[in-house]
C-alpha cells in the first residue's frame, strides 16, 4: 500500500508534516512548526512548558500522537496511555527519514521532538542553516532542530510533582544526509563538527553525527534545488510503488534564482509523476490567479531610487535569513557610497553559507560590510557572538560611529532593534525602508502601530510601510515594490501544476487549497484536498 497522510499544512500556511508510506517503508515530508495553531493557544510569554516534555505539544495538537516517533527522553511517565484513545493515535514502526525542504521553522521546527535516530535529508545549505540558527538563536526545547541534550524526569527533593530534573549527558547532533557530501571543504566539515553549539563558553561534550549522503535512503530520491526566500531550499521526488511523488516545498518563479525552479519543473515533468504536493501560500481569492508578483529586481530598483535621494541615515528592515534581500541592500550600499551595517546574527549566517556557496561575500575582505554592536552589550555575551566580534574586530561599528556619519550607512534593523535608536539619534528625515510583508495577524498589527510611533517620535520618513486604513493594512501605492514574496503568485502556481502535469495534485501550505479546483478543471489533473490525519490511499 502507498499512502499519504497530512498531519499539518492543511488550511494553514506552514506546519507541513506529510507521512508517506510504501509497504513497510515510510518517510516524512518536512516536520514543521505550526504558527497558526501555536498562535491560537500561545504567545511570547505563554509557551508550551519545556519541563513537561511532549505533553503540551501533544495535548494542544501541535504534533500528531504517533507513538514511537518522538524522543524517549521527552516522554513523561504514563504519557502514551493518555493519548491511546485519540482518533489520530497510532503506533509507528521505524521511519526511514524526514525529507526537509528548507530551514524555515514552519517546515523544520518540530524535528526537535523526533527520535534522534531518524535521519534528516536536506541540501548542505539547509543543514548548515539549521545549525547556524540554533547556535545563534533562542534555546527553547522546541527549537532544537540540529542538536539537543537529552533530559530526564523525576521528583526533585521537596517537590511532589514530576518535573524535568536535568539535562543529561552529551549534546547529540542529529544525522543529516546531504547531497554532494564529497564536495565539502575541510572548513565546512569543521563547522559542522565543532562550530559554537553553546550560548556560553561552557561547551560541554558533543556527540557529532558526521554528514552522510542521500544514497543511504531506502527510497530512490531526487532533490531539486528551487528558489525561495532562504538559501538551500529544495523540492523532492520520491519513487514509490505507486509512481513518483513530487513535493514542492516552498518556491517561487520571480526571484534571483528562478532558473532553479524552472529546472525543477522540467525535471519533475520528465518523471511523469503520480502525485504533486504543491504549496499554495499566495492563493487568497479568485483574483489571486490574475495578480502578479513584485520581482527581486524590482525591489532593487525601487529601494535604490528611494535611498539615492536620502542624505540622512537609512534603516533597512527585511526578514532575517533572507540572504538574497541582504545582498540587494549590499549592492545598493555600494551604489550609493554607503556601508551596510549588519547584525552579528547576519554575519554568522553569511559566514556559514559562505562555507558552501562562493557567491556569498567574505565579510573580512569586503570593505562595504560592517557589523553593528548593540549599545547595551551584556557582561557575558553569547559565545558565538563574542567569537564574531573577535573575528571581525576591525569591522565593528557602534551607535556613535553611525550617529556621527549617518549618510554613510544602511543599517539592517528590524522592529525589534529600534530600541537602539535613542543611542544612534537619527537625524530628522532619515529613511526607514520597509522591505518585508504586511501584518498577518493582530499581534503583528499591534507591533506595526508601535513601529509607526517610533518613526513618528524620531521624525523618520517611512517608506514601503503598511498603513492602517479602515481596518486594513496597505502599503501606499507610490511606495509599493519594496518586497518580493518568497512564494509563487497564483499564476505561477498554475504554471507549475500544468507544466509538471501530475495525475493528482494535492495542495498544501495554503489557507485556500480549494482555489486550485476551478482553474485546473479542464487540465486532466485530479485535485485531492487532503484532510488532517486521514490517509489518502494511492495503490
Ligand atoms: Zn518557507
Amino acid at each position: 500500500m502507498v499512502a499519504l497522510t497530512f498531519y499539518g499544512g492543511i488550511n494553514e500556511i506552514g506546519g507541513n508534516k506529510v507521512l508517506l508510506e510504501d509497504g513497510d517503508r515510510s518517510l516524512f515530508l518536512d516536520f514543521g512548526y505550526s504558527f497558526k495553531r501555536n498562535k491560537q493557544f500561545y504567545e511570547e510569554y505563554l509557551r508550551p512548558r519545556g519541563g513537561a516534555g511532549l505533553l503540551d505539544p501533544l495535548e494542544m495538537g501541535l504534533i500528531p500522537p504517533l507513538e514511537g516517533l518522538y524522543r524517549d527522553d521527552l516522554a513523561t511517565p504514563g504519557l502514551w496511555q493518555r493519548f491511546s484513545n485519540n482518533p489520530f493515535h497510532r503506533k509507528m514502526g521505524n521511519i526511514d527519514g524526514v525529507l526537509l525542504s528548507h530551514a524555515h521553522l514552519d517546515h523544520s521546527g518540530y524535528i526537535s521532538f523526533l527520535k534522534e535516530d531518524i535521519p534528516i535529508y536536506s541540501t548542505a545549505v539547509t543543514a548548515f542553516i539549521t545549525k547556524a540558527n540554533q547556535d545563534s538563536g533562542r534555546a527553547g526545547f522546541d527549537q532544537q532542530v540540529c542538536y539537543f541534550r537529552p533530559v530526564s524526569y523525576g521528583c526533585p527533593s521537596g517537590w511532589q510533582q514530576m518535573a524535568c530534573l536535568s539535562d543529561r549527558g552529551n549534546k547529540r547532533q542529529r544525522q543529516f544526509c546531504i547531497e554532494h557530501r564529497e564536495n565539502l571543504s575541510p572548513q565546512a566539515i569543521r563547522f559542522w563538527e565543532e562550530g559554537f553549539r553553546e550560548r556560553t563558553a561552557r561547551q560541554g561534550e558533543f556527540t557529532c553525527s558526521p554528514l552522510a549522503g542521500h544514497s543511504s535512503c531506502s527510497f530512490q530520491l531526487r532533490c531539486f534545488p528551487v528558489d525561495h526566500s532562504i538559501p538551500g531550499a529544495c523540492a523532492w521526488g520520491i519513487k514509490t510503488g505507486a509512481g513518483w511523488i513530487i513535493y514542492s516545498g516552498d518556491l517561487r518563479l520571480h526571484g534571483k534564482r528562478s532558473h532553479l525552479t524552472e529546472e525543477f519543473i522540467k525535471q519533475a515533468a520528465k518523471l511523469k509523476p503520480r502525485v504533486l504536493i504543491l504549496e499554495g501560500t499566495n492563493l487568497h481569492d479568485n483574483d489571486s490567479f490574475s495578480r502578479g508578483n513584485t520581482s527581486e529586481q524590482e525591489v532593487y530598483e525601487s529601494a535604490l531610487e528611494a535611498i539615492t535621494g536620502s542624505d540622512g541615515l537609512v534603516i533597512a528592515d527585511f526578514s532575517p535569513r533572507d540572504i538574497d534581500r541582504l545582498l540587494i541592500f549590499l549592492q545598493i550600499a555600494r551604489d550609493t557610497g554607503r556601508k551596510l551595517a549588519i547584525q552579528p546574527k547576519d554575519a554568522y549566517l553569511l559566514k556559514t553559507i559562505g562555507l558552501l556557496e562562493p557567491r556569498i561575500p567574505d565579510i573580512a575582505g569586503d570593505d562595504d560590510i560592517v557589523i553593528y554592536q548593540k549599545t547595551t552589550a551584556s557582561k557575558s555575551p553569547d559565545h558565538w557572538q563574542r567569537n564574531i566580534y573577535e573575528e571581525y574586530q576591525d569591522k565593528t561599528v557602534l551607535a556613535d560611529d553611525i550617529g556621527s556619519a549617518q549618510d554613510k550607512f544602511i543599517l539592517c534593523f528590524s522592529f525589534f532593534d529600534v530600541n537602539e535608536l535613542p543611542s544612534i539619534r537619527p537625524a530628522p528625515g532619515s529613511l526607514y525602508v520597509y522591505s518585508s510583508s504586511e501584518p498577518h495577524d493582530e499581534e503583528q498589527e499591534i507591533d506595526f502601530r508601535r513601529l509607526h510611533k517610533w518613526i513618528e517620535h524620531f521624525n523618520l520618513k517611512g517608506f514601503g510601510l503598511p498603513v492602517e486604513k479602515d481596518g486594513k493594512w496597505l502599503i501606499p501605492e507610490a511606495e509599493k515594490g519594496l518586497h518580493a514574496s518568497g512564494h509563487a503568485c497564483g499564476r505561477d502556481l498554475l504554471k507549475v501544476a500544468q507544466d509538471i502535469k501530475p495525475e493528482i495534485l494535492m495542495p498544501v501550505h495554503s489557507e485556500r487549497p480549494d482555489l486550485y479546483t476551478g482553474p485546473l478543471k479542464s487540465s486532466n489533473i485530479d485535485i485531492i484536498l487532503p484532510e488532517v490525519g486521514k490517509a489518502v490511499d494511492l495503490s
